[in-house]
This record gives structure tokens, C-alpha cells and sequence, in this order.
């Protein structure tokens, strides 16, 4: 059975003082939770102290994105290796913002996958179409088109680490939730995908998160449907009783979920 994973994106919020109280607030609220992978991914700068803070704890740490060189004149850029020494274990990859406000395609997403891998990180792969594009009937072509080419040229034994987070943009920070049948029908696409280009085992052993204002009202809703593996979480991220709730109540689902 897939272990559920819930991750904060703490996007640009959060300076270093707040990110490292944050942060101390949840570890104590779920330290004795088990079954839930439990991953924050505060601002670059706030990820060494942060980091330090969660050294033996159940909480993993995570960038919010990375560049694909190792280093040199790429101003502004961190590399995963940097990511790795500052303790992070996860790097989301091709958030939708990512995509629309910093030109991100699914040929940068594929390089930093394949650096993320090759620095020993877990790759949280975001996929998600526009509103425009859902109401023209687009969504499952902008999902196969965003997995194959962010995907291309690696094995599945290369990527068995992968996360992958359906991300409908029109859902990201607007109040507007998917309902649990649209997240279900997409997540199933995503593993009849995966089947396709890989294997039946690989398509039902990927966790595939769903985000877009998850919080701790529709978490149930979304969790009971049979492919969604947990959430990458904004808004409710920012507070320690929200975040928490979330990963309380995965906690709980996921227990009944095995009987
Ligand atoms: C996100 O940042 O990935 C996200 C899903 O944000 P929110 O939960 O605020 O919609």
C-alpha cells in the first residue's frame, strides 16, 4: 500500500524567525505520527535553520524548486547539491507558478528531475491544467503531454523514487477545490499514463498527490478516493493547526484505509 505523503509549500512567505517557529510548532504537534510522510518546503533561505530543527525528527525536508547544473555563473540559481547539504530530501519540480511566471517547461522540469535524482532527492513532479483548458476538454492531453516530456529518456528503476502532485491551476490559492471525482478521474489517467509508458507495478506503486486548496475540511473527501495519495498543500501549510489537522486526519484515514 502507497504511504500517504503530505507537503507544505511554504512559497515566498515565511522570513527566517517565523519558518523556524513554524516549524517547531508542527514537529511537536505530529511527532508521534507514523504513517503519514510528512514533508515542509520553506523559502531557500529559511531551509538551513529550518533543516537544523528537524534533524531527527518524523518531518523530511524540501526545496521548492533547483537548478540542473552543479554549479558556476548561473546567478541566482541553487543547485541540488546545495539543497542536499542544507538537508533536504525532497525538491518540488514544475510548480505551476513556476511554469507561468518563470518560464518553466517540461524540458527544464525533466533536467532538474534528473538532477534531483542524481543528488539522491525525491522529485515532487507538478502537473496541472488551466481553467480554460478543463473547459475545452484539454485536461488529460495537458496531463499526458506535461508527464511524457517532463519524464523522457528515464527508465522506471531510474525514477522509482518519484512523487507526482495533480495540481489544477485553477484550483491553486482560489478557494475553489476540485471535487473528489475530477481529482480521481485525473489521478487515474495519471496511472493509466504511467502504465502505458512503464508498467502496471510502477503505475500503482507512484504516489500521486493532489493540490489546490486542500485543507482540513475537504481532506477526507479527497483521501477516500482510491488514487490520491495525499496532498502538496499552500495556504493550509502556513499555520501549525491547519497543517497539522491535514496530517492528522491522513493519519487516521489511512489506518481505516488498511483496516
Ligand atoms: C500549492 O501551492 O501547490 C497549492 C496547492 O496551494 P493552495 O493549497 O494554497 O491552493
Amino acid at each position: 500500500m502507497r504511504k500517504p505523503m503530505i507537503a507544505g509549500n511554504w512559497k515566498m512567505c515565511k522570513d527566517v524567525n517565523e519558518a523556524v517557529e513554524l516549524a517547531n510548532e508542527i514537529k511537536r504537534s505530529v511527532y508521534d505520527v507514523e504513517n503519514v510522510e510528512v514533508v515542509i518546503c520553506p523559502p531557500f533561505t529559511n531551509l538551513s535553520d529550518v533543516g537544523e530543527m528537524l534533524i531527527e525528527s518524523n518531518i523530511g525536508l524540501g526545496a521548492q524548486n533547483c537548478y540542473w547544473k552543479d554549479e558556476g555563473a548561473f546567478t541566482g540559481e541553487v543547485s541540488t547539491g546545495m539543497l542536499k547539504s542544507v538537508g533536504c530530501k525532497y525538491v518540488i519540480i514544475g510548480h505551476s507558478e513556476r511554469r507561468q511566471y518563470f518560464g518553466e517547461t517540461d524540458e527544464t522540469v525533466k533536467f532538474k528531475i534528473k538532477a534531483a535524482i542524481e543528488k539522491g532527492l525525491i522529485p515532487i513532479m507538478c502537473v496541472g491544467e488551466t481553467l480554460e483548458e478543463r473547459e475545452s476538454g484539454k485536461t488529460m492531453d495537458i496531463i499526458t503531454a506535461q508527464i511524457k516530456g517532463g519524464l523522457e529518456g528515464f527508465s522506471e528503476d531510474y525514477i522509482d523514487t518519484l512523487v507526482i502532485a495533480y495540481e489544477p491551476i485553477w484550483a491553486i490559492g482560489t478557494g475553489k477545490t476540485a471535487t473528489p471525482g475530477q481529482a480521481q478521474e485525473v489521478h487515474a489517467e495519471i496511472r493509466k499514463i504511467l502504465s502505458d509508458l512503464y508498467s502496471e507495478t510502477f503505475a500503482s506503486s507512484t504516489r500521486v498527490l493532489y493540490g489546490g486548496s486542500v485543507k482540513p475540511e475537504n481532506i477526507e473527501i479527497l483521501m477516500k478516493e482510491e488514487d490520491i495519495d495525499g496532498g502538496l498543500i499552500g495556504g493550509a501549510s502556513l499555520k501549525s493547526d491547519s497543517f497539522t489537522d491535514l496530517i492528522k486526519s491522513t493519519a487516521s484515514l489511512y489506518a481505516e484505509k488498511k483496516g
